[in-house]
């Protein structure tokens, strides 16, 4: 019998049976070994072998992948349904599904197989592709939050096995977004999947969770060390230069860290997976509050800060309306006859439920919700308007000092409201001092222009915490600045090495012509120094912490007196 007779043969014996054939079918036949007998040209089309080629080889090398369960399930003589990888002559990949249907000889034994195929290939490509939508990251490739939520559902956690998850975010992700557009934020993006990736291996998992947010979760036992040793790796491989435009730009993120081990308590994996990520990201706010390019690992301390600063947003955002803001004055000092020259606002709260909480608490988080600007707003009117009230009963200080935030100074009718602000109070601008960190002037876009025309107010501006950035004396001196105020960190190590940088600032300030304070006197050999120096003026717990109104004006009448005696 040729194969055309039998392939008949057997097509008629299908007919019989469910099996029918439509036109696109594939058909192959082999002998009870599985060596292909015949094939229909169809076969030949989709796996790129000629019939000759096909004939006389076992049709299970003929798939990518060999199937135990088949062999098992043709050999008892049963029908076998089901989805087969094909690879053509040329190594590229088919999809078919496929039915093998064996007839039987009187014994019960598969004498001959008839397979017949369906091209799946597109279907296939189909729903890799909408899998790889769902799954995974378009930016970068990575495989995103839906992966890490079927990822969690497989697995399982094992006893005294340790998870690690680290919780990583780009620092300052939004400055590049604004300054460079948002193509180059996509590339940088790009960019830090392809190094974070190449710090991991093969089993490690890495997704976007989203935004500049990258979450990865290591199952093996490692030692702390190698885990910290990681962290590190990232820190240095993210801070590369990226070039962006014409700028070589450093990128930096901030990690937190978790690690837990199994214990036989965990009934679910995906509570502990999820536990284990809150506190990573909780580890990672932390790491960010303090300065950001930094790993931290998760204690249960940190949850109680946490509570705390979620506790303070909560609070903070109706202390205005509830009255809740006061100010304090702190007198500033004119070194050369001890008179109070000037005074420092700052801000202070009490909340009912919190009690008196710091500004170096409460402010970053007035920054980051941008209540600052309102709460600012506030204070520039309180403070002009007290000025005013001390200048109509006789205490006649030369100016009145007030912190701004960046967030505040960068804002677009920063200059427009507090001109009316200083309408409204009749205050004469000349009083009123500004201080801005060097933060403020190298980080913000425009600030060369908002400072001149601060300048074409009239109102005075000082560098605060001088000597903690990074600009240099004359860069500074290009741009209408007044005085500058050296940290309190370099007057608390005048012993140290602290004299040699308040010198160089005192005597290159001087010579700029910058009006030099001293922040943070506590003592009198810190004051006796200064005075040496011929530092203009000073502030400090030594001459008076900082007070109410009332006390300035009481303090101003005494000031020509020895400062000890206000102690
Ligand atoms: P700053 O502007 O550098 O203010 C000086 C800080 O040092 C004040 O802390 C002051 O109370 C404290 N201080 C002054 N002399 C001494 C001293 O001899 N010893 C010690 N240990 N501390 C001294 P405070 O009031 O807690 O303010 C902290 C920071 O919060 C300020 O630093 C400023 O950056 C910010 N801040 C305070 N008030 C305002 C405000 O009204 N607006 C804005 N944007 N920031 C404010
Ligand atoms: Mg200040
Ligand atoms: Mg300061």
């Amino acid at each position: 019998m040729n194969d055309t007779t039998r392939f008949n043969e057997i097509e008629q014996q299908l007919k019989n049976t469910e099996y029918a054939l439509n036109v696109s079918s594939i058909v192959i036949t082999t002998d009870e070994n599985g060596i292909i007998e015949s094939v229909n040209d169809k076969f030949c089309k989709i796996s790129k072998y000629s019939r000759d080629e096909l004939l006389g080889r076992n049709y299970l090398s003929i798939n990518a992948v060999y199937f135990n369960e088949l062999e098992e399930v043709l050999r008892k003589g049963n029908v076998w349904h089901g989805e087969i990888k094909g690879i053509a002559k040329d190594e590229s990949e088919y999809w078919v599904d496929t039915t093998i249907v064996p007839f039987l000889n009187e014994n019960g034994n598969p004498y001959q197989y008839i397979i017949i195929l369906h091209d799946i290939t597109t279907r296939k490509q189909y729903e890799t592709d909408i899998e790889s939508m769902a799954f995974y990251d378009t930016l970068t490739q990575l495989p995103n939050r839906n992966h890490l939520h079927r990822w969690i559902a497989e697995h399982e956690i094992e006893t005294n096995e340790t998870t690690t998850v680290l919780f990583l975010d780009l620092d300052r992700f939004r400055y590049i977004n604004d300054n460079f557009g948002h193509q180059s934020g996509d590339f940088v993006l790009q960019e830090i999947a392809n190094r974070l990736t190449q710090c991991l291996g093969e089993t490690d998992l890495i997704i976007r969770q989203g935004g500049d947010e990258f979450i990865i979760i290591l199952k093996h036992n490692h030692p702390d060390e190698t885990i910290i040793d990681l962290a590190k790796r990232i820190l240095q491989q993210v801070s590369l230069p990226i070039q962006l435009l014409d700028k070589q730009l450093s990128i930096h993120l901030s990690i937190g860290i978790s690690r837990e081990t199994g214990t036989t308590d965990v009934l679910d994996s995906t509570s502990f997976i999820e536990s284990l990520i809150k506190k990573a990201d909780t580890a990672m706010l932390l790491a960010k509050e303090q300065g950001g390019n930094d790993y931290c690992i998760s204690t249960p301390e940190q949850k109680i800060k946490m509570d705390r600063l979620f506790n303070i947003e909560l609070e903070i955002k109706d202390a205005l309306k509830k009255n809740e803001f006061h100010i304090e004055y702190q007198p500033l000092i004119n070194l050369k006859n001890n008179q109070i020259v000037g005074v420092e606002s700052l801000l202070r709260w009490s909340n009912q439920a919190l009690g008196p909480i710091s500004p170096g608490e409460f402010i970053p988080i007035l920054e980051k919700t941008g209540d600052i600007v309102t709460v600012g707003k506030w204070i520039l009117w309180t403070v002009c308007n007290q000025m005013k009230l001390w200048q109509e009963n006789g205490t006649l200080l030369q100016k009145i000092s007030v912190n701004v935030s960046p967030i505040q100074f960068k804002e677009t009718n920063f200059i427009n409201d507090l001109q009316e602000i200083l309408n409204e109070t009749q205050l004469d601008a000349s009083y009123l001092e500004l201080e801005i960190t060097e933060g403020t002037i190298l980080e913000i876009k425009d600030s060369a222009k908002t400072l001149e025309a601060l300048q074409g107010l009239g109102v005075k501006v000082s560098i605060d915490d001088f000597g903690t950035g990074y600009s240099s004396l004359s860069y500074l001196k290009q741009l209408p600045i007044d005085t500058l105020k050296i940290d309190k960190s370099f007057i608390d190590n005048l012993d140290a090495d602290g004299e040699i940088i308040v010198n160089t600032i005192i005597n290159m300030g001087k010579n700029l012509r910058f009006r030099v304070i001293a922040e943070g006197i506590e003592n009198k050999q810190q004051l006796d120094y200064l005075k040496l120096q011929k530092c203009h003026e000073g502030q400090g717990y030594y001459f008076s912490k900082p007070v109410k109104s009332e006390v300035i004006q009481k303090l101003y009448h005494q000031s020509s007196k020895n400062w000890q005696s206000i102690d």
